[in-house]
């Protein structure tokens, strides 16, 4: 089975504590690693977590507030100093972050590899980032500064070949990639064999994950994560303080759950915990009654899909 699990590095809101730290990810789809956000103190937990950053193929940064992205320098020197790397790094973030994050790199870090900053517009869903078996799609959030979350998407899987099919009429297998990706097969005389006949369609239900942090409650958002196998949703505050959570555009842990209700995931994690709580039962609690497969993220935690 195709490996698609999510590391929590960071949990946490604001400032880093000696319980959590701040927002940062990993994804890793079939050992292609991508980092989601970088607080202060990710490489730390990306060293103590074992994570192999050898592997590491591209960055996103939801917004330009500091417990999103304060790791990000140190991190990319660290990766120069102790992993030698010279392949190109990607790094997609909103336009706004470009020059300041360039700024830093030009003026402290002294890199053998190349570092790409890719500048977003915030305000529309593109895809930023494809590769031969998935994809990763911005999806526009509310909140104070320019700020989007990622849908990382498998791809349908290539049709099954019908052996018999293939072998009834002749067909060389030098053609079978061809016929796999959906090209009709022409016989030597000339006949057009439709592609259907040769192959069936792969019974593989292609995976995906939706990173949504930071956002206040948005109910459109379901649209654009419709069906989505799992959800990471802000839950910074409980539903007492839903106006604080208004006016610092962040969520509260029932809207969390009433989006992947709407959204029909098929599960829910939540995180971005605001400082103010010792520990996350009232907010799984709030959530689990709107939204019963939930789970309140962890530092270490690993979520398979
Ligand atoms: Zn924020």
């Amino acid at each position: 089975m195709a490996k698609f699990e999510i590391t929590m590095l960071g949990c946490g809101s604001g400032i880093p504590t000696a319980k959590h730290m701040t927002s940062a990810q990993i994804v890793n789809i079939n050992e292609r690693l991508f980092l989601v956000d970088c607080g202060e103190g990710t490489q730390t937990q990306i060293w103590k977590y074992r994570v192999k950053l050898t592997n590491l193929d591209a960055i996103f940064i939801s917004h330009m507030h500091g417990d999103h992205f304060f790791g990000l320098i140190p991190l990319l020197s660290s990766i120069g100093l102790m992993l030698a790397r010279t392949e190109d790094l990607h790094i997609y973030m909103p336009i706004v972050m470009v020059e300041p994050i360039q700024y830093d790199l030009d003026k402290y870090c002294y890199l053998p590899y190349k570092v790409i900053l890719h500048g977003i517009d915030t305000t529309a869903r593109e895809v930023l980032y494809e590769n031969s078996t998935m994809t990763v799609e911005s999806i526009p959030l509310e909140h104070k500064t320019p700020c989007m979350g990622f849908l990382f998407k498998e791809k349908p899987k290539a049709n099954i070949l019908l052996p018999e099919k293939c072998k009834e009429y002749g067909i060389n297998c030098t053609e079978f990639r061809k016929i796999k990706e959906g090209a009709d097969y022409i016989t030597p005389d000339g006949r057009t064999i439709p592609n259907s006949e040769l192959t069936k369609p792969s019974d593989y239900i292609p995976k995906s994950y939706a990173y949504c942090s930071d956002t206040s409650y948005c109910p459109a958002l379901a649209e654009q994560i419709h069906g989505v196998d799992l959800l990471y949703h802000e839950a910074t505050f409980v539903e007492s303080e839903k106006d604080m959570a208004a006016t610092a555009g962040h969520s509260t842990a029932s809207q969390a759950a009433d989006i992947a209700l709407r959204a029909n995931a098929k599960q829910l994690a939540i995180g971005h915990y605001s400082i103010r709580y010792n520990d996350e039962d009232e907010l799984l609690a709030e959530a689990k009654s709107v939204f019963s497969n939930t789970v309140a993220t962890q530092e270490g935690m690993v979520i398979s899909i």
